[in-house]
This record gives structure tokens, sequence and C-alpha cells, in this order.
């Protein structure tokens, strides 16, 4: 028999696309959907150089809209295959549906939806075909000898990531688990790396299934050795309500939730540390290869709660447009909401062309603090949230123009447990010396005590650390600098 006939006997279901099927069918898409649809190639494969696509669903989809974005990635792992049927089920499902589900079109036109339905289309191939129905990398030359190895080539690419790389997978390459020679070693995650450092995505999720048997799982991050994320409540509410809207395969019940752990150096962990992604694994259904038929019946229960999920962006939450309050020019600033505040993750940041900042949270009262170099920080304190996402204009401002003539005028001397105010010259009668505090609060005021003196002393002992301002009021000038106090 001729081997490639053997290939395909034992091959997968016909059901499960090859990636051949998975280009002609998104191209076929493009066509007959161009209003709605852009289909790019966000990189090419480690080991074949085949293309790595992805498919926007927007209207307008080749503006950058400012717009709520999210991501779904199917297939890091080969044999999961279930990742790519599923973005496919959704993909076709938000087409079909444009212009007649009044939901589904609000979607398109008012969010950015990214999927990535093969991100590993050379491990998808050895699975497809038949080779092994158990691969699980890549297929990185791991021994550089230009041939590929089943017992000792490809990278674990959910091992990849450079979050947490040192700790996670496994040093070996013939591992199932190997994270390869260096975080993003791998065509496959810089693809989807670039991809989502450049679209900033709201929320995302990542399409697994387990190969033990232990499905119909949502992880949400983290756990990092006794505690829970900063955005904990908020990650896991989103994650609770998806699962518990996606019936598991028995009919008996629905997909729990559960937080994963930060140290595996995967996707998920990688958006959520580095970007502030929601991100979500689904481990789909109870094994990797269910048996076609089964196919759709999954992709449909899992389909209602990625429903919920993009409907989800339309909740309790916070939009901040952050600009320049001078030109109105958007500033990328970083955004702390107090309380849920990591220092130890990179920081926040509002999008840098058009200075937005999204973030769901849950219904309640909040504060964020705005800052960005060169400008006030800004404080903005007890902003209620209802059930829809509450959206604020923010104007910072530049300090630097008008702190450069204060030090002419008064020199600041730090003193341990206070600060003295040496005054350079004599100011008119009207002269006020304030102190406010990052929220613009009055601290402490001089007016008449500055005549006559050569220096004032604010006591700071019982003073909250963090930035104040001196203001000086002189006639008709005003100068300004930021005191940092620790
Ligand atoms: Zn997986």
């Amino acid at each position: 028999m001729h081997l490639l006939l053997i290939l395909t006997l034992l091959g997968l279901d016909p059901r499960y696309h090859t990636y051949e099927r998975v280009v002609a069918e998104v191209e076929s898409l493009s066509l007959i959907y161009p209003e709605i649809t852009k289909v790019e190639t966000i990189g090419f494969t480690t080991w074949n150089n085949f293309p790595i696509l992805a498919m926007k669903i927007s209207d307008y989809p080749n503006v950058r809209e400012d717009e709520p974005s999210l991501l779904f990635v199917g297939v890091h792992h080969a044999e999961e295959v279930l990742g790519c049927e599923l973005s496919f089920f959704i993909i076709e499902r938000l087409l079909q549906d444009y212009g007649k589900d009044s939901l589904i079109t609000h979607c398109i036109n008012t969010l950015n939806l990214w999927f990535v339905p093969i991100l590993n289309p050379d491990g998808h191939g050895i699975v497809t075909s038949g080779i092994d129905t158990t691969w699980r990398k890549n297929l990185r030359d791991n021994n550089n000898n230009g041939l590929f190895d089943l017992d000792y080539d490809g990278v674990d690419l959910n091992r990849n990531y450079s979050f947490n790389w040192y700790t996670g997978g496994n040093d070996d390459p013939s591992s199932e688990y190997y994270k390869g020679s260096a975080p993003f070693s791998e065509n496959e995650t810089q693809a989807v790396r670039d991809l989502s450092l450049r679209e900033h995505f709201l929320m995302a999720i990542d399409f697994h299934s387990a190969r033990t048997g232990q499905g119909e799982v949502v992880y949400y991050p983290w756990r990092w050795g006794g505690d829970f994320c900063v955005d904990y409540p908020f990650v896991r509410s989103v994650a609770d309500s998806l699962a518990s809207s996606i019936i598991n395969d028995a009919g008996s019940g629905v997909y729990t939730s559960i937080y994963g752990v930060a140290t595996e150096g995967n996707f998920r962990n990688w958006l959520y540390a580095t970007l502030g992604t929601y991100a979500y694994t689904i481990e789909i259904s109870k094994g990797c290869t269910p048996p076609g038929y089964m196919v759709d019946s999954i992709c449909e229960r899992v389909f209602n709660g990625i429903i919920y999920f993009i409907n989800r962006v339309y909740g309790p939450g916070v939009v901040l447009q952050i600009v320049d309050s001078a030109s109105l020019i958007p500033i990328a600033a970083e955004v702390r909401v107090l309380g849920h505040y990591d220092p130890s993750l990179p920081p926040r940041m509002s999008d840098s062309l058009s200075g937005t900042f999204r973030k769901i949270l849950l219904p309640g009262t909040y504060s964020f603090e705005i800052i960005k170099e060169g400008y006030e920080p800004l404080v903005i304190s007890d902003i209620t949230i209802e059930n829809a996402p509450e959206t604020l204009l923010v104007k910072i401002t530049g300090v630097s123009e008008r702190s450069t003539d204060f030090g002419s005028r008064i020199k600041i001397n730090y003193r341990v447990n206070s600060i003295e105010f040496e005054l350079r010259e004599n100011f008119s009668k009207g002269a006020r010396l304030d102190i406010l505090d990052c929220s613009g609060r009055l601290v402490k005021t001089w007016s008449k005590e500055l005549n006559g003196v050569e220096k004032i002393v604010w006591n700071t002992e019982l003073q909250a650390s963090g930035i104040y301002f001196a203001v000086l009021n002189d006639g008709d000038e005003i100068f300004l600098q930021k005191i940092p106090l620790f």
C-alpha cells in the first residue's frame, strides 16, 4: 500500500480540519465577508515556514479603531485540535449571523475580534496526517540534523513564553514539555507575542484540551506561592461565569473554573503579567480527539460561553481616555487601580495611539492613579462603577514648563521629618505658598508668613508618604514644584 494512503487511514476523523483546509477556508470566508474580515499572516512556522494566519472580525477591519480587542488562539499544542475546530465554529457563526442577530452584529461593530485558529501548523500536520496523533510540540530541529526526529525534536510552545520561563517546562529536548533554548526562541510564540503587544487585548482565551481526560475546565491567572493575582476578584468572576455557561459533554453539569499556577512560562500568564490582559485557558471536552460526530455538539456548547465572554466587555468596568490637558493629545500613561496594584508587574498602560485604558471590574467604588513622566500625578477618587463600563475623560497636566522658575524663588531643603523652604526674594503682599497632595487637596498653606523671613518649615513627621506639590502664587504668576516624601 502507498505510504500516504496508510497515513491517511491512520489519520484523524475527516471532520477535523487539516492546515490546508484552514488556509482555504480562511481565504474563502474573507472573500465572502470582505467588509468585516481581515486576514493577516502574523509569522511563519519554525520548521516548514508555513504562514501562521490570524483573522480579525470587525467593521472597518482594516482600520485600527479604538475599540476593545479580544483574542482567541487554538492549537499551541498540536494534538489539541479541538481548538482549531472551535475557532472555526465561532468565526463561521459570527460571520453568518452578522446583520441577522442583533447581539452579534453589535459585537462585530463595536469590538475587534481576533482569531488564530492554528498557532502550530507544523505540529498540527503531524497529528492530522496520522504520523503521530499524540504529538504536542512544534517541529524545532533540536539536534540540528536537518531531519524531524519524533523522539527528540520540537518545543512545547506553551512553555516558551518569557514570564516565569525559567521555572516552567523541561530542559530536556526529548521531553514533551521542552521549553526551548530561550524564552521566545520559537517563531510561533514570537508571532502571537507581537500581535498581542500591538493589539493590546483586553481579554483572551487560549483553547486547549487535556490529554489526561481532566478537561472541561477554565483556568485563570493565577496563584503564585500563596497569593492570588491582584485582579483576582475580577479575573475570577469572568472565569466563573464563562465556565458555568458551558454544558459538559455528559450533559450532567457545566465546566468548572480554577486558578492556574503562575510558574510555567505559558501564554495565559505572559499575557496577564505583561499587558494586564484577562487571559484564560479553556480545556475543551474530556480529551484531545473525540470522534468527529461529537465535534459540533462540543463547539456549540462552548460557543455559549464564548458569547457570554464577548458580551462581558459591556459589563462593569472602566474606560479612561487620557489626554494632555493643554493639547488634548492622547497620552500613554500608567494607570493604577488603587488596592489592585502589583508593583512587581509591568505598568498597566493606556494605549499609545488612543490614550485609552480599559479594564473589566466588578460593581463598586474605585480610585485610579494616573502616572506619566513630565506630568503631575493625578488620582481620580471614588468612581462608582455599576453595570456598564464607566467612561471618563482624564486630562493630565505637564509640569515641566511651570516648575522651572520655582527654584530661583524658593530653595527646598529636605530635612529629617521636615522640609525647609528657603525664601530667596521678597514676595508681594498677597503671595501664597500652598502644599497640595497628588489629588490636588490642600495640605498646608502660608501667606503673610512669607514676608520678612528667610525660611519657613513644613513639619512632615505625620504626613503620609507620596508625591506632593508646592505651588507658589505670586501676583499673577504661579510656580510649581514636585516634592516626593518618603
Ligand atoms: Zn494544551
